[in-house]
């Protein structure tokens, strides 16, 4: 598939603007960032001199450089973002690898390997809070346990307990592309839909209030951790364990007081760079 790749100059400051002008004008392919230039590829038939005069205005006004365009005659997105996803050595115990790496993850010889084709959704051991949770979920005995995993992107928490002896897990998401995405990594990792049921909404709506669990996860956005802390008590079974992460070091503190009121005992806390850890027992 051809392109027409448009090269810019922008200051910081001016990137969101370009970004909103260019997404507003032209259906984007893609978007890279090349030694501070950005460059905005679209299809040919989306590209015209009339098109190319108002970039020039734009950028003119913008205090934006135009450098001009160019045609590319084929470039394979897909192929290209599938060579970035990485099989991930997490810990000792865990190799995260994309389906179509598996030979490369094999001979890490981890313990376990999970398969993580991401898509859309959060989840590929790339990310600090992920990683945390994952180390939080090696320092837990989870024979015979039942986990919830609430904000489960691409299923990677609740897929790693199961193989870490949970008997059943529960992944709840809100967003449809990571409930598709987490029943295919369920598949791609051989798990059954009795092992690790997932469903789309948020916990009020799609957990039953008499539903408990001996372990959740939530690896979820401060402001919906902060807001559970009640109803997530409800759910624990009493002595039960509570990991969460998604937060920064700056915002530890509002949520420990939050899992503190609403009655969990805090146990420990972990750090990696600017991301929190922290794990309660109800
Ligand atoms: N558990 C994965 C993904 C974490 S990203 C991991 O640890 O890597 C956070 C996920 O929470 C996203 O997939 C997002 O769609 C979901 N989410 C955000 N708000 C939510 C809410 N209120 N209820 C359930 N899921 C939510």
């Amino acid at each position: 598939m051809a392109s027409i790749a448009l090269k810019f100059h922008a200051p910081l400051d001016q990137e969101e603007s370009l970004s909103g002008f260019m997404i507003m004008h032209a259906e984007i392919q893609g978007i890279e960032e090349q030694a501070g230039d950005m460059i905005y590829f679209v299809a040919p038939e989306e590209f015209s001199e009339e098109f190319e005069r108002e970039i020039e205005a734009f950028a003119e006004s913008n205090d934006i450089e135009y450098l001009g365009h160019e045609r590319i005659e084929q470039r394979d997105w897909n192929a290209e973002w599938e060579q970035s996803i990485t099989p991930q050595r997490v810990t000792e115990d865990l190799v995260i690898s994309p389906s179509w790496r598996m030979e490369e993850a094999k001979p890490l010889g981890a313990k376990y390997v999970v398969t993580i084709d991401p898509k859309m959704s959060f989840g590929t051991g790339h990310h600090e809070t992920t990683r945390l949770c994952l180390r939080a979920i090696e320092s837990l005995d989870l024979k015979g346990k039942r986990v919830l995993d609430l904000g489960t992107g691409t299923g990677v928490l609740a897929i790693y307990v199961l193989m870490r002896g949970a008997s059943s897990a529960l992944g709840v998401d809100t967003d449809e592309w990571s409930i598709q995405n987490a029943i295919e990594n369920r598949a791609l990792n051989g798990l059954a839909p009795e092992q690790l049921e997932i469903r789309q909404g948020t916990l009020e709506l799609v957990v039953a209030g008499n539903e408990r669990f001996d372990v959740i996860l939530a690896n979820i956005h401060r402001n919906v951790l902060v807001e559970l802390a009640p109803r997530l008590r409800e759910h624990l079974v009493a002595g039960g364990t509570l990991v969460l992460s998604g937060l920064l070091v700056y915002d530890v503190e509002e949520v420990q007081e939050a899992y503190a009121t609403a009655g969990f005992q805090f146990v420990r806390r972990s750090d990696e760079s600017e991301w929190a850890c922290l794990m309660f027992q109800s």
